[in-house]
């Protein structure tokens, strides 16, 4: 029997995981490893530290999921992996030898991006981030100061950076204090609603009103050279005052990936160079899905580099053709997918603090047939019906549905 080994199993992993498991049977034995043994919805995070959602309420135990499907989840560290010996290492010491390997390991955060990141950054894409950034607040409330918000260079992020903006907007309204707060966005895009995809029809439009509805002042086309205790320094030189300061960090792949050359992945960010059907253009029972994936940003070099956003949709989706087609060279049946990332079509909402904007095109990238941008200022309930739907899809291991 063949072993699929999955390293890293949350969208895209799980995703790749139990399809394979679904289209193969019991005519393959399917491995998961993963260093967290709970499955995280990562677009509520930017809800945890106004107590809109507590962290439980976004992790879902993992195990029970996939014993449910007979595969087997291991919770550990993968370290490195061997592809001439067909063998994952982890930090427990175990050894994991595998007929097809998938790595889907995520992102890690460059935190060495520009001094003062460490000290004095508030970080939201993480747990541990999110819930300190709660803390912070609930001391930002008694001395309230300017706020800075956004992207450094070389992120890619910045939808989440965005939705944090306008959360962090609304809750300074609810707690009374909007008025003490001059509020800021800095960001590396050339102009507001670039996304890291060269905008969609109406985004910069959108963004601008937005700003001015809510008195957001904002640069465009700026990187970050340092962060003090209480300040922002601009790549242009500005110095922003800044009480409290949240900026949206680069990725790069995991050290999982960098501590394994043979992988021949991009020595700039660790990520995996892939055939455009998602197998490693030398290892053929190699593949890689979700944010692991290599995307090289189609549109022109700006002064200050900005990165593409890797959203859960297209990782889910690679998952899902990396599960076809490992299911193609194993049965024989059926055909490889080729998709590229930037072809896969964009499917995301843009929470703007009891607001929201919903993005639909027919691909990520330009050019795209359609594409559109559907306001909604009444509240923010496509979101919360969309965290819902994919709460209730992870907990059930309904991995097939959209
Ligand atoms: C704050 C925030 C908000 C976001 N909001 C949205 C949104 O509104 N809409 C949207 O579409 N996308 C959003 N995203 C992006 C979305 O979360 C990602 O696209 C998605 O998580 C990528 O899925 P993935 O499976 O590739 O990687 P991940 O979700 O990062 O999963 C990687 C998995 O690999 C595991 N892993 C890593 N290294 C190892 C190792 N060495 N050994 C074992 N396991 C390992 C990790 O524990 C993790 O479980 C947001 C992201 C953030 C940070």
């Amino acid at each position: 029997m063949k072993n699929i080994l999955v390293v890293g199993s949350n969208f895209a992993g799980s995703t790749v995981a139990l399809e394979i498991k679904r289209k193969l049977k019991d005519g393959v034995n399917v491995t998961v490893i993963d260093k967290f043994d709970k499955s995280i919805y990562f677009p509520s995070l930017i809800w945890v530290p106004f107590g809109r959602r507590n962290i439980d309420d976004v992790l879902i135990e993992r195990k029970p999921v996939f014993d449910k499907y007979n595969v087997t989840f291991v919770n550990d560290c993968a370290t490195r992996v061997s592809p001439s010996e067909s063998i994952v290492y982890t930090e427990s010491g175990s050894q994991y030898n595998y007929d097809e390997l998938v790595i889907a390991t995520g992102p890690k955060v460059n935190t060495d991006i520009v001094p003062g990141i460490n000290e004095y950054n508030n970080y939201i894409g993480s747990i541990e981030g999110a819930k300190k950034i709660k803390e912070r607040l609930v001391d930002f409330k008694k001395n309230p100061g300017p706020i800075v918000i956004g992207a450094t260079q070389k992120a890619g992020c910045m939808g989440a950076a965005y939705e944090f903006l306008f959360n962090m907007n609304h809750w300074l309204k609810k707690e009374k204090i909007r008025d003490k707060v001059k509020l800021y966005w800095i960001t590396p895009e050339p102009y507001l609603g670039h996304f890291g995809i060269d905008g969609m029809p109406l985004s910069e439009t959108y963004l601008k009103a937005f700003m001015k509805m809510f008195d957001i002042e904002y640069r465009v086309s700026v990187g970050v050279n340092s962060i003090t205790p209480n300040s922002v320094i601009l790549s242009t030189g500005e110095e922003i005052q800044s009480s409290f300061t949240s900026l949206m960090l680069p990725f790069t792949g995991v050290d999982f990936i960098k501590n394994s050359p043979e992988l021949e992945y991009d020595s700039n960010n660790y990520f995996l160079n892939l055939k455009d059907n998602y197998q490693h253009k030398t290892y053929e029972n190699i593949w890689g899905a979700g944010l692991t994936v290599n995307v090289v940003p189609p549109f022109k070099k700006t002064e200050i580099p900005f990165s593409v956003p890797k959203t859960g949709y297209p990782s889910d989706t690679t998952g899902k053709i990396v599960a076809n087609n490992i299911y193609v060279k194993l049965s024989g049946n059926g055909k490889y997918i080729s998709r590229t990332w930037g072809r896969i079509a964009a499917l995301c909402v843009m929470d703007a603090g009891n607001m929201e904007v919903i993005i639909l095109g027919s691909s990520f990238f330009k050019p795209r047939t359609f594409a559109l941008m559907i306001p909604n200022v009444f509240s923010d309930s496509s979101k919360v019906m969309l965290e819902k739907y994919f709460l209730w899809k992870l907990k059930h291991g309904y991995s097939y549905l959209l």
